[in-house]
């Protein structure tokens, strides 16, 4: 069985200007932790928010499944996905988190209202706050504490443990380090890469290639709301085929080696107004007729990569 599916998934913002189709038709699974990269607006953040079913209106999933360890979570009515997997099988840290901290309550205070909320029962209170403290590498004292007592770091490991204090099995993170300095951002990385070891699936939501090289091991490339390339982060890292995964690649310095960084030319498409064809293909450098005329499907490897593919007429045999 795999841990996580998704089928033809379509979320769309019903607006008065028009359909925003923030997400169409994208589809992946994976046993395994994912990194979802693209820039802002291709709908990574859309994709994260569908999976934990908090889409506000006017966006809402109009088409596709969602399967999390054999559970159609799409299919469920809201009382039992909110009872029986929102928090509890799927968490998820949202972006600038940390600054949602109420500055007037102590930790523990925030923490104990989380439970109250979930109407938890188990082990003695005192006893689960300070493990999922320690469990992301901090000490009891910071229980006591207001949030402007913690650093930026500080405060980011207490979200990450609010998230997991009901034991999720999938922990989704939007730009986990962004608004974090270097050193806190190596911090903060090195916890998720434990955390994942401990067995916990991570999805990360990142313009941030190098985390999700650091912690991910497959990887989605999300363009103007679809997934253009999906693989193992390894076999992507290392030969990018969608032109726009291999124009965001050369646009990020690496530390060996002489490279010259590039910028992808041109701006994302409107996706109040999704043109016939391939939607990279204004900025495409390799972009032919047939292009312009149809939009490509997924095109799945063969051999030992069963779920990876790119969405580009270039790896076409047709
Ligand atoms: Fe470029 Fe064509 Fe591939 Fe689109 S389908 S990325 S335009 S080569």
């Amino acid at each position: 069985m795999t841990r996580l599916e998704v089928s033809n998934l379509k979320a769309y913002y019903f607006t008065s200007k028009g359909v925003v189709k923030a997400v169409d038709d994208v589809t992946f699974s994976t046993n395994e932790s994912i990194g979802i990269a693209g820039e802002s607006g291709s709908g990574k953040s859309t994709l994260a928010l569908s999976i934990l079913r908090m889409l506000q209106p006017p966006g809402r999933v109009v088409d596709g499944k969602i399967m999390l360890d054999g559970i159609d979570i799409l299919a469920m009515d809201e009382h039992e996905f909110n009872a029986r997997i929102r928090w509890k099988r799927i968490a998820m840290v949202f972006q600038a988190a940390m600054n949602a901290l109420d500055p007037v309550y102590r930790v523990e205070e925030q923490m104990e209202e989380l439970l109250r909320y979930h109407d938890y029962v188990g082990d003695d209170v005192s006893t689960l706050l300070s493990n999922a403290v320690k469990q992301v590498g901090l000490g009891d004292d910071v229980l006591r504490r207001y949030p402007h007592e913690l650093s930026g770091g500080m405060k980011q490991r207490i979200v990450i443990a609010m998230a997991l204090l009901m034991k999720p099995s999938l922990l989704i993170a939007d730009e986990p380090t962004t608004a974090l300095d270097v050193l806190v951002q190596a911090q903060i990385i090195n916890l998720l890469k434990r955390l994942k070891r401990e067995g916990l699936m991570l999805m990360l939501i990142t313009h941030d290639l190098s985390i999700i090289a650091e912690v991910a091991d497959r990887i989605g490339i999300m363009y103007a709301g679809q997934m253009v390339e999906f693989g193992s982060t390894d076999q992507v890292y290392r030969e990018p085929r969608h032109p726009y995964t291999q124009a965001l690649l050369q646009s990020i310095p690496r530390l060996r080696g002489e490279k010259r960084l590039t910028y992808i030319k041109g701006s994302p498409i409107d996706l109040l107004n999704i043109p016939r064809g391939c939607r990279f293909y204004a900025r495409c450098p390799y972009a032919m007729d047939k292009c312009r005329e149809e939009d490509p499907p997924a095109l799945y490897d063969g051999g030992g990569n069963e779920y990876g593919y790119v969405r580009c007429w270039l790896y076409s045999r047709h």
